[in-house]
C-alpha cells in the first residue's frame, strides 16, 4: 500500500529535510524539527505524491488516503491529546499547504478547523475563556469561507464592522464574547445566503473540503502564472500540513511571532523578528495591529516603547535564541522562522532558509565562511549571480538635487539617464548611435522588447508592478518606473506632460527605479563598487573559476566599466556604431554611394584615422589583455537615410542628387536583412573596408604597445563565415595588411584571426574551419536565430505564446537552448579541436551573462565567456560556481 501520509511530532517523525520533493518544503522542515527535539505541535503531511494523483485522477483521492489520514489524526491525539470531532475532548488543526518551493498564490492556511457550535463550547470550557473560544470560531469560519468556500473577505469585514460600529468598539478587542456570538450567527445566517447551505458543521466535512482546496489552488491562476514566470514545474504538485492547533490568542501570555536568525536586508548576525501578544496566525503581517520588537537592542534602535519579548517572556525568549541558534548550525543557513507561545510555551511553527537582499547574502555568506559554519567554495556557491544585478546598477547620488516631475511604482531597481523616445524602434535605432535613451510608453508588450533591449531605463505610465514592463525589465536588470500616472504620453505628438511641462524625443530624463521617480535632467549618480563583502566573495570565485571573463565593449566607457568590474579583456567589440557618429557617418555615406573602388578607398581614408582613435584608446584600457575587435557587421543600408525627406536632407548634405541617394538606398534594400549582405559577405565585395579596419587595428596596436609597455594582441574577428574559403579570403587581407604595417611601423605585432560561429554550417565544418581560424567565438546570438530560423526581432510576438502554452520552457534568446543549439556549439568546439587542439574558444551572445548558460560553456571546455559589462561580476559568480559543480 503506497504511503500518503507521513507524521510528525513527539520528538520524532516519518520524513525528514531530504524529503522536500515529497513532503514540501514546510512539511519536511517540520519533519526535522521533530526529530531534532524541537516543540514542534504534532502533525501530518500529505504527499505531493498525492496531489498529483489527485489531479491525474479527476480530483479524487487515492485509496487508502482516507485510512492514512484517520490513523495520522489519531495519533495527533495520542502525543496532543484530545480526538478530532470530539466535543467531549477537543482536538483542533491548521490545514497548511506548502510545495518543494515556496509559493505565494497557494491557499492561505485554515487555522482552528474542526471548531462548530458544539466544540466551541468545548473550547470554552476547556480554557475557561469564552471570548477566547467565540473569537476562534469566527476566526475559524472567516478564514473557512474565504479559503474553501470561496467567499469574499470583505463580506466578513462588513459585517464586522457593522457590529463594532453599533457597539461603539474602535477595536476588535473590545468586542466581548457575546458580541462574538453575534457575529458568528450572522456570518453563518450570510453563508446560507450566498451558497444556499449552511456552513459545514462536521469536522471531518470541513477537514476533507480544506484538503481539496489545497490541492485544487495548485492549480489556481496566481499559483500558475508565479510557476511560468519562475519555472516552476506543475507536475510538482503541493502537500498538505495538518497539525494540532496552538493558541498564541489565549490572552496575556500567549503570542505569535516571526523571526530570523540574521537580519534579512543586511545579513548582520543578531535575532532579527517581531510577534503580537494574544493573536493568532498571521495578524503579525497582516498590519492590523503594529507589531512589537523580539529583542531589546531592535526595540531601542526602532524607539519602540511597547516592551520586547526579550523584556515580555524572557523564558520563550531564551528558548528561541538557544533554538534559533541550533537550527542555524544544523541548516548551515539563515533561517526564518514562525513561532507561537501559548501561555508561556513556546512553539514552532516553521523553518525554511530565509529570503535575504542581495547585500545580505554577501554578508551573511562572508560571515559563515568566517565562522566555519561554510567553506569558501559553498560561500561562493550561496549567492545567486542573477541577484548581484540588485547591486550592480548606478544609483542616484545621494547628495544630488532630484528635481521630481512625476512618480510611478518601483518596478525595477536602479538608476538611468536618457534622452526620451517613444517607440522601441528608435530606441534601437538611437542605441546604434552610441546614444542612451529612456523608452518612454503607456505600457509595454512583447513587441517592444528590442526597444527594451536598447534603452538603459523604461518608464510607463500604465500598469503595476507585474505589468509587462516591470517584469521584462527586472528580468533584464534595468532600471524600470511603471505606473507613473500623472505623465500623459502623446504617441502621435511625440511629447510626455510631466508636471505641466511638455517633454519632446531627445530630452534628457533620468528615472529612478528604486524609488519610482521620474526625474528631469541628467543626474549625478554613484558608480556601484565591488569592495568589501562583494569583493571577498568576488575574490574566492575568482579561485575557483576556470573560464576566463570578458566583456562585450563597444566604446572607451563601457571597456572602463567592465575593467572595474574584473572584466579580463574584451571578448566583442562591435565596429559599426563607431560609423554612426558625427562626421563619420557622412563619410561613411560616402563609401556607401561611391560607384567605384577608388572613391571607397577614398571615404575609407577619412575613416581610418577616426577608427584608430578608437581602437588605441580600447587596447590602452585594457592593457594588454585580448581584445577581440569583429569587422563590421551589418547591412551597408542600415547607415543610409530611410524615406523621402531625410533622403533629400542628406543628400543635399553630401553635395549629391537626392535621386542618386535614393537609387541607392532602393538598391542596397534586403527582404531579409538579417540573412542578407552581410558580414563577411561584405568584406568579400568590399575587400577595402576590411582593409581599412585591420590597418586602424594594427596601427593602433603598435601605437598603444609603445604608449604602454604592454603588448597588444588584438584578435580580429571575422562574423558570419560559412565556408573555409569565405574566411581564407579575409585573412588573406588581414594577413597583407599586417604585414605592411608592421613593416611601416617597424613594430611586430602578434595577432590572431579568428571566426564567429553563428551559422550552422560553421559548426558543421569547424573541422576545416579551424584550420584558417586561431579561435572561434560562438555568436550564440545569431547562432539561435538561424538555428531555429527564427528571427530575434520577429520572435517577441510568438515566442511568449509559446510559453504561456507550454511549447517552450524559456525563451532561447534569453537561456542557450542547450540541446539544439548547444549541440552545434559542442560539435564546433570538439571538431575545432580537432584540427587544433588550442583553439581558442569563448562565447559572445547575451548568453554569456546567463548563469545557466555558462554553466553549459563549462561544461563544454569554452576558454572565456563575455558579457555586457554589467553582468561581469555575475559572469565570474557563475563560471565559479560552474566549475564548482554547482547546478
Ligand atoms: P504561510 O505558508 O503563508 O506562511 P502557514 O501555513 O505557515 O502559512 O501559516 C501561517 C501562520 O498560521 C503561521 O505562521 C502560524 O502563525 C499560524 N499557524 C499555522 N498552523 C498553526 C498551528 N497548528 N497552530 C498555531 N498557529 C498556526
Ligand atoms: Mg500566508
Ligand atoms: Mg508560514
Amino acid at each position: 500500500m503506497a504511503k500518503w501520509v507521513y507524521g510528525f511530532g513527539g520528538g520524532s517523525a516519518d520524513g525528514s529535510a531530504e524529503d522536500r520533493a515529497l513532503l514540501g518544503g514546510k512539511g519536511a522542515n517540520l519533519a526535522e524539527m521533530s526529530s531534532l527535539g524541537l516543540p514542534v505541535p504534532p502533525g501530518f503531511t500529505i504527499t505531493t505524491e498525492a496531489c498529483t494523483w489527485f489531479f491525474a485522477n479527476g480530483n479524487a483521492y487515492p485509496e487508502g488516503l482516507a485510512a492514512q489520514v484517520d490513523a495520522a489524526l489519531a495519533r495527533i491525539g495520542e502525543i496532543a491529546g484530545g480526538r478530532f470531532g470530539d466535543a467531549g475532548d477537543l482536538l483542533l488543526v491548521s490545514v497548511r499547504s506548502g510545495s518543494r518551493a515556496s509559493m505565494p498564490g497557494m491557499m492561505d492556511t485554515v487555522l482552528n478547523l474542526g471548531l462548530n457550535d458544539e466544540t466551541v463550547a468545548a473550547l470554552a470550557a476547556g480554557s475557561a475563556d469564552e471570548r477566547f473560544a467565540q473569537d476562534s470560531y469566527r476566526r475559524f469560519i472567516q478564514m473557512y469561507s474565504n479559503v474553501v468556500l470561496g467567499l469574499d473577505h470583505e463580506m466578513f469585514e462588513e459585517i464586522l464592522e457593522d457590529a463594532r460600529a453599533d457597539r461603539g468598539y474602535e477595536q476588535d478587542t473590545e468586542m466581548s464574547a457575546d458580541d462574538w456570538k453575534g457575529v458568528i450567527s450572522l456570518y453563518k445566517g450570510r453563508i446560507e445566503e450566498e451558497l444556499g447551505r449552511p456552513f459545514p458543521q462536521d469536522p471531518k466535512e470541513q477537514l476533507w473540503g480544506a484538503i481539496g482546496a489545497v490541492f485544487s489552488s495548485w492549480m489556481n491562476p496566481r499559483a500558475v502564472t508565479y510557476r511560468r514566470i519562475h519555472n516552476i514545474s506543475a507536475s510538482w504538485g503541493t502537500a498538505v500540513n495538518v497539525q494540532a492547533m496552538v493558541f498564541g490568542n489565549m490572552g496575556e501570555t500567549s503570542a505569535t511571532g516571526v523571526a530570523f536568525t540574521r537580519n534579512p536586508s543586511t545579513g548582520e548576525k543578531a535575532l532579527y523578528g517581531e510577534f503580537l501578544v494574544n493573536a493568532q496566525g498571521e495578524d503579525v503581517v497582516a498590519g492590523i495591529r503594529t507589531p512589537q520588537n523580539i529583542t531589546e537592542k531592535a526595540r531601542i534602535e526602532a524607539g519602540s516603547d511597547k516592551p520586547s519579548l526579550e523584556k515580555l517572556m524572557p523564558q520563550a525568549f531564551r528558548e528561541l535564541v538557544s533554538i534559533a541558534d541550533r537550527l542555524e548550525g544544523h541548516y548551515r543557513d539563515m533561517q526564518d522562522l514562525e513561532f507561537t507561545v501559548e501561555k508561556g510555551k513556546l512553539w514552532m511553527l516553521q523553518t525554511r532558509s530565509g529570503k535575504r537582499t542581495a547585500k545580505a547574502a554577501l554578508r551573511i555568506a562572508v560571515d559563515m565562511a568566517g565562522e566555519g559554519l561554510i567553506s569558501r567554495e559553498e560561500a561562493v556557491c550561496r549567492i545567486d549571480p542573477a541577484s548581484l544585478d540588485q547591486l550592480l546598477h548606478p544609483t542616484i547620488d545621494p547628495k544630488a538635487e532630484r528635481q521630481v516631475i512625476g512618480r510611478g511604482l518601483p518596478a525595477s531597481p536602479g538608476a538611468a539617464t536618457g534622452e526620451i523616445v517613444f517607440s522601441p524602434d528608435e530606441a534601437e535605432e538611437m542605441k546604434r548611435q552610441g546614444r542612451a535613451v529612456i523608452l518612454v510608453r503607456v505600457e509595454t508588450s512583447p513587441e517592444d522588447i528590442h526597444g527594451m533591449h536598447a534603452a538603459e531605463g523604461i518608464l510607463t505610465t500604465r500598469g503595476g508592478m507585474t505589468s509587462h514592463a516591470a517584469v521584462v525589465a527586472r528580468g533584464m536588470g534595468k532600471p524600470c518606473v511603471s505606473g507613473a500616472g500623472s505623465l500623459r504620453v502623446d504617441q502621435k505628438n511625440g511629447t510626455l506632460l510631466a508636471a505641466g511641462k511638455t517633454l519632446r524625443k531627445g530630452d534628457v530624463i533620468t528615472i529612478d527605479g528604486g524609488a519610482g521617480q521620474v526625474l528631469e535632467g541628467a543626474v549625478a549618480m554613484l558608480r556601484p563598487e565591488l569592495s568589501g563583502d562583494f569583493a571577498a566573495i568576488m575574490e574566492w570565485a575568482d579561485g575557483a573559476r576556470r573560464m576566463k571573463v570578458r566583456t562585450n565593449a563597444d566604446t572607451p566607457a563601457d571597456a572602463r566599466v567592465a575593467r572595474s568590474f574584473g572584466a579580463e579583456g574584451i571578448g566583442l567589440c562591435r565596429t559599426e556604431h563607431m560609423f554612426f557618429e558625427g562626421e563619420r557617418i557622412l563619410a561613411m555615406r560616402e563609401m556607401i554611394v561611391a560607384d567605384t573602388e577608388e572613391g571607397r578607398r577614398a571615404a575609407l581614408a577619412k575613416l581610418l584615422p577616426m577608427q584608430r582613435g578608437d581602437f588605441a584608446e580600447l587596447f590602452e584600457i585594457m592593457a594588454g589583455l585580448p581584445v577581440t575587435i569583429r569587422l563590421l557587421d551589418p547591412p551597408l543600408h542600415e547607415f543610409l537615410p530611410h524615406g523621402e525627406e531625410e533622403i533629400a536632407e542628406v543628400a543635399a548634405a553630401m553635395g549629391i542628387s537626392a535621386e542618386k541617394l535614393g537609387q541607392r538606398t532602393e538598391a542596397l534594400h534586403e527582404f531579409n536583412p538579417m540573412l542578407g549582405h552581410r558580414g563577411c559577405r561584405l568584406a568579400i565585395s568590399y575587400p577595402e573596408i576590411a582593409e581599412m579596419q585591420a590597418r586602424a587595428i594594427f596601427e593602433a596596436a603598435a601605437e598603444a604597445a609603445k604608449k604602454t609597455g604592454d603588448p597588444v594582441v588584438p584578435e580580429i574577428m571575422v562574423p558570419l563565415v560559412g565556408l573555409k574559403s569565405e574566411l581564407d579570403f579575409v585573412k588573406a587581407r588581414i594577413d597583407q595588411v599586417a604585414k605592411t604595417v608592421m613593416e611601416e611601423t617597424g613594430t611586430h605585432i602578434d595577432y590572431l584571426v579568428g571566426t564567429m560561429i553563428e551559422l550552422p554550417r560553421a559548426a558543421l565544418r569547424a573541422r576545416e574551419i579551424a584550420q584558417a581560424a586561431d579561435f572561434f567565438s560562438f555568436g550564440t546570438n545569431d547562432l539561435t536565430q538561424t538555428t531555429f530560423g527564427i528571427s530575434r526581432d520577429d520572435a517577441a510576438n510568438f515566442l511568449e505564446t509559446y510559453r504561456l502554452r507550454g511549447v517552450i520552457e524559456q525563451d532561447p534568446f534569453v537561456s542557450l537552448d542547450l540541446e539544439g543549439v548547444g549541440e552545434l556549439v559542442e560539435m564546433a568546439a570538439t571538431r575545432g579541436r580537432e584540427t587544433r587542439p588550442d583553439l581558442k574558444l569563448g562565447i559572445c551572445g547575451e548568453h554569456g551573462g546567463d548563469p545557466a548558460s555558462i554553466a553549459f560553456c563549462e561544461k563544454t571546455g569554452l576558454d572565456y565567456v563575455s558579457c555586457s559589462p554589467f553582468r561581469v561580476p555575475i559572469a565570474r559568480l557563475a563560471a565559479a560556481q560552474a566549475a564548482l559543480g554547482k547546478g
